[in-house]
Formats: C-alpha cells, structure tokens, sequence
C-alpha cells in the first residue's frame, strides 16, 4: 500500500483535544505498527538521499523519527529540544502559538559547522515549530538540508511559514 494510505488508515483523529476547537491527529498507532514505522522512516527519508549529514528530531515525536532515520543512514541526531532540558549553553527560538508561547532550544556546538541537517517531526501545522528548529540550526551553522513531516495539516499555512525550505510531507490532510 502507498505510504500515504497506510498512514490515513492507522492514524486517529480526536476533536477539541488538547483544548476546543482544535481538531488532533494522533499518530501513535503509526509508531506502534513495525510496518508502518518503516514504510514511514524509508519514504520520510527518500527525498533527502545523500543530501544530508545529520538527523534533527523536534521533541517529542520527531526524536522517535530522527533515531529510526538516522540509524537506517548511519547519520547521527540531534536534539531540538523544549525549554530547560538541555544542560550547557544553547541556543533559543521562542514562537507563537494558537493561545501563547513556546520555546525551542538547541545545544550550542553541538552541531559542527557546515553540517547538513535533515529535520523531521510528525505533523506541521503552523510550521511555527519546524521554523523555530530550523532557525536554531542555522545559528549553530548548520545547513538545513530539508524538512519531513508524516503529516501536513493543509488549512494551515505551515508551508509559506517554511517558504525556501525544501519540504517534504507523506500525506496532507
Ligand atoms: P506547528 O508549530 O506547525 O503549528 O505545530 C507543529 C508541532 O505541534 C509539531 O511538533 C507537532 O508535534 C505538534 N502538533 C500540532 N498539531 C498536531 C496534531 O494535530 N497532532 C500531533 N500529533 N501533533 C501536532
């Protein structure tokens, strides 16, 4: 089956989750499924054959994407994480959200300059997160070598946010 139908099968849909109006794409039962989670990681990581040197993962979901890919490519990951966890100096991007703020941090040095970086998460929305992700990794002196996501949430303008990125989805909702 096309990965895009394989995703649509198994991922769950739960209105006004976390909070009214919003309608929430789950996609833990796509990780669940060992089948899915490769046929997902292979096709995330087709469009970006040989043109990167590293696997980002945005905290949470995007980790368990970045480790499957970057083991599969014998790359490794770094962590864009959230606010506080990480323990030497970082780098910082707060953004909006739909009610208030986030902030999303990175290691410095962490990443050596020049390096090549592929980004993953589960789902673009805004894309308020995955330009946070790539923001931080341009300052350490990454190159962002693309963007995949499992799921794009089409009414959102997550795309003009990340205009100029080459961004790569499994399937648009
Ligand atoms: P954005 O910043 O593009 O508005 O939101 C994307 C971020 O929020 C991603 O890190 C993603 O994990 C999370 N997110 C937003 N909406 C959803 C959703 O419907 N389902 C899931 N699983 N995550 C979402």
């Amino acid at each position: 089956l096309p990965v895009s139908v394989v995703i649509e099968r198994l991922c769950a849909t739960i209105e006004d989750y976390p909070s009214q109006g919003i309608v929430f794409k789950d996609l833990t039962p796509v990780f669940a499924d060992g089948a899915a989670l490769r046929q997902v990681v292979d096709s995330l990581l087709e469009p970006f054959a040989g043109k990167f040197d590293a696997v980002a993962g945005v905290e949470a979901r995007g980790f368990l994407l970045a480790a499957a890919a970057a083991y599969a490519t014998g790359t490794g990951v770094i962590t864009v994480r959230k606010a506080g966890k990480l323990p030497r100096a970082v780098y910082s991007e707060s953004y909006a959200l739909e009610y208030g703020e986030a902030t999303l941090e990175l290691h410095q040095g962490d990443v050596p300059v020049g390096t090549r970086v592929l980004i993953l998460d589960d789902v673009l929305a805004t894309g308020g997160t995955l330009s946070a992700a790539a923001a931080l990794l341009e300052r350490t002196g990454a190159v962002v070598a693309g963007i995949g996501v499992v799921l794009e949430i089409g009414a959102l303008p997550g795309r003009s946010a990340l205009a100029g990125r080459e961004v790569h989805s499994l399937l648009g909702v």
